[in-house]
């Protein structure tokens, strides 16, 4: 079958692979691939870390995205020795204060609720798991099943591996779908999606906004790497910051939240970015700062994505907010069922791309 996808971020990437990997002929269009959120995440793939309350719906899609991970990043790896930055050493919690420390355990009681694995550990056990955290922690839970890429570099391999499966790349936007000459027609364009026309009546149905997060990248000096061995979340007076350890010894700290419209990286969120991160972990001040940068994810309403067929020919996988790293292994193996027109493994009766239609 002959199928477009529209945009070349993570999810349409990994979409386009096991398309590709089953036999279709894929043409990716996107006039800048891998440059929208997927450039500037921190690529954490945390189902239970990242868990926000209330967001029941979103459980299930996560869980199901973590267990597939290892499927996606073999595939890529069956096409393309290229470096994805998947590593599995599992993800530490800690509380900065005692208010935070009650937050943390909170949170920890309702990830235990919802049947999910989080260790409760003392501060001097996860130390001793990572020494150059500040010995003036008041909590600590490690979640062994919360795992990381490196966006860029993963994207960078998905291209690789699409190539290498026969996917063609157009490096154009495409505007309407009527645009493209294939069977089957997957919109997969981030934010981008809000713009392209020709699969719906009246105005577009898909309610996306940009929600800015500011986040920086370090290079940890050489007498110290590694400075952290494994994923670090920390609350700080409430607010949470992640440190992700690389293998090119650089540390991704991240990220603000904002709705504020402005695309660069605002002095108040590095500033705050890099406070809370030395209050846990006092040595990345000795760091070099490398880059801050500010990316948007796709939002909508209720933070839910907008996945599944929308007519005979188009079907729609965009809005996956903040954590659309790692729901790109959900959204490409239900991606490719829907555009093969075959039932996707779990339900996505809560991701209808038309819930939100006025
Ligand atoms: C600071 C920050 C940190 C984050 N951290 C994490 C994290 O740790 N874990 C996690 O799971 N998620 C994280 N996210 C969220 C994640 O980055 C996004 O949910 C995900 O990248 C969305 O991928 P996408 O492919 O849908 O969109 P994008 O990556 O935005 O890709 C869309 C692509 O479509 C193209 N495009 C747009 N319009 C058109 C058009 N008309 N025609 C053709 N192409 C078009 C664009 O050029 C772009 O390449 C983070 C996001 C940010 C901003």
């Amino acid at each position: 079958m002959k199928i477009a996808v529209i945009g070349a971020g993570i999810v349409g990437l990994s979409t386009a692979l096991p398309l590709a990997d089953r036999g279709h002929r894929v043409t990716v269009y996107d006039p800048a691939p891998a440059s929208g959120a997927s450039h500037h995440a921190g690529g954490m793939l945390a189902p239970t870390a990242e868990v926000v309350y209330k967001q029941d719906p979103l459980f299930p899609l996560m869980r199901a995205a973590a267990a597939w991970y290892p499927e996606l990043i073999d595939l890529t790896a069956r096409y393309t020795g290229e470096p994805t930055g998947y590593r599995t050493e599992g993800t530490l919690v800690v509380a900065r204060d005692r208010a935070d420390g009650t937050h943390l355990e909170e949170l920890r009681a309702y990830q235990e609720l919802h049947g999910m694995e989080a260790e409760r550990i003392t501060t001097r056990q996860a130390r001793q798991l990572e020494p150059a955290l500040s010995p003036a922690l008041a909590g600590a839970v490690q979640i062994a099943g919360d795992h990381q890429v490196q966006p860029r570099r993963f994207t960078r391999a998905l291209i690789a591996a699409c190539e290498a499966a026969g996917v063609e790349f157009e490096p154009r936007a495409v505007h309407d779908v009527e645009d493209v000459d294939a069977e089957q027609v997957l919109i997969a364009a981030g934010l981008g999606a809000a713009g392209i026309t020709g699969w719906y009546e009246g105005a577009n149905p898909l309610d996306l906004r940009p929600v800015y997060g500011d986040i920086l990248h370090v290079r940890v000096p050489g007498h110290q790497y590694p400075l952290l061995t494994r994923v670090v979340r920390g609350f700080v007076e409430d607010r949470p910051v992640y440190l992700i350890p690389r293998e090119d010894r650089t540390l991704t700290i991240g990220a603000t939240t904002r709705e504020d419209g402005r695309d660069q990286p605002q002095v108040a969120g590095v500033h705050q970015l890099l406070r809370d991160a030395i209050e846990i972990c006092p040595a990345i001040e000795e760091c070099d700062l490398v880059e801050a940068t500010a990316g948007a994810r796709p939002g909508s309403p209720d933070d839910l994505p907008y996945l599944g067929r929308v007519g005979e020919r188009v079907t729609v996988s965009t809005g996956y907010f903040r954590h659309g790293i790692l729901l790109a292994a959900m959204a490409a193996r239900c991606g490719a069922d829907l555009v093969e027109q075959t039932l996707p493994p779990i339900s996505l009766e809560a991701c209808d791309p038309l819930r939100h239609a006025r």
